[in-house]
């Protein structure tokens, strides 16, 4: 009888993922941390019961938070990713021609390391690229304590509880402003607002306090239940938001990157938001 992954979504609703190999399972320092297989999903990591990654809907998530901010800036040379220990939002940053140096600030050494050894299709050797700066610490501690600035920063954090919950506070927000170059632009995951809308009125309270243009923009990812997911965007001009279709175009075919999910097109349209997440946000 194979063993049985539970998720606890909300008080009356779990999702279940069968265990057809478990790979690794410890209670780290941080988290409680879970890589194992599933026949219809691919290699699957958790992290305190929630599911953070599946090898089969990654590429969703990842190229979303990744090339929706890059893309938007045009010529990001310095860029911060908080959390995303599990190497895929890091594969899909180096992509990018003009990037000079990623610092990667990720909590959980072990997530790095387990990523690399039991996640290979998500990092595929980006782990080793010349121009990653890998910290192990709190995020939060490090944009407090940071003097580099950066044009672009990604926050591929877990949901905002246990060791992510500080990294959707006003503080954190507050101090990624502070060491952002100018023109530059801010993305975060930020749930999925069927279920969780209290966490976009949140983001939108708390973020909007320091950039000038704060809004969310979303995908459909398949193991995020519930619909689309939001990423919270923020930068101080609004023209990075709605950029021409042509430039993105231009910027998207100049750059050469393979993608499975995102093309201008969906960039653009990925700001379109719904009206109960548009309606909440009114009301705020
Ligand atoms: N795609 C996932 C999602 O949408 O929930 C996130 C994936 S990634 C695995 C989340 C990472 O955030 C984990 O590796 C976790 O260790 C890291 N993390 C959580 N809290 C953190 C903090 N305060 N500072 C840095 N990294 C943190």
């Amino acid at each position: 009888m194979s063993k049985v992954f539970n998720e606890t979504l909300y008080d009356a609703l779990n999702q279940s993922f069968r265990i057809d190999k478990l790979y690794f399972e410890q209670k780290t320092g941080h988290q409680h941390l879970m890589i194992f297989h599933n026949a219809f999903l691919g290699r699957v990591m958790t992290l305190d019961g929630i599911v953070q990654t599946t090898e089969r809907d990654e590429f969703i998530y990842h190229e979303m938070m990744a090339h929706v901010p890059l893309f938007a800036h045009g010529a990001p040379r310095r860029v911060l990713i908080i959390g995303g220990g599990d190497g895929g939002m890091l594969r899909e940053v180096i992509k990018h021609a003009p990037v000079e140096q990623v610092t990667m600030v990720e909590i959980d050494g072990a997530v790095v390391e387990m990523a690399k050894t039991y996640l290979p299709k998500h990092s595929q050797g980006a782990f080793d690229d010349p121009r990653l700066n890998l910290v192990i610490a709190d995020g939060m501690d490090f944009v407090r304590q940071s003097e580099e600035r950066f044009d672009v920063i990604i926050s591929d954090s877990t949901d905002p509880i246990g060791p992510g919950e500080v990294l959707f506070t006003d503080d954190f927000y507050a101090q990624c402003k502070r060491i952002l170059n100018p023109g530059g632009v801010m993305a975060t995951q930020n749930g999925v607002p069927f279920f969780q809308i209290d966490e976009v009125r949140d983001t939108a309270r708390r973020m909007g306090r320091h950039f000038a243009d704060q809004t969310f923009y979303s995908a459909a990812v398949p193991t995020y239940y519930g619909g689309v997911m939001t990423f919270a965007w923020g930068s101080d001009n609004p023209g990075l938001r709605t950029l021409d279709a042509d430039i993105l175009r231009r910027r998207f075919q100049d750059a050469a990157i393979e993608t499975r999910y995102y093309t201008p097109e969906i960039h653009q349209a990925s700001f379109a938001l719904p009206r109960y997440v548009s309606t909440a946000l009114a009301e705020n």
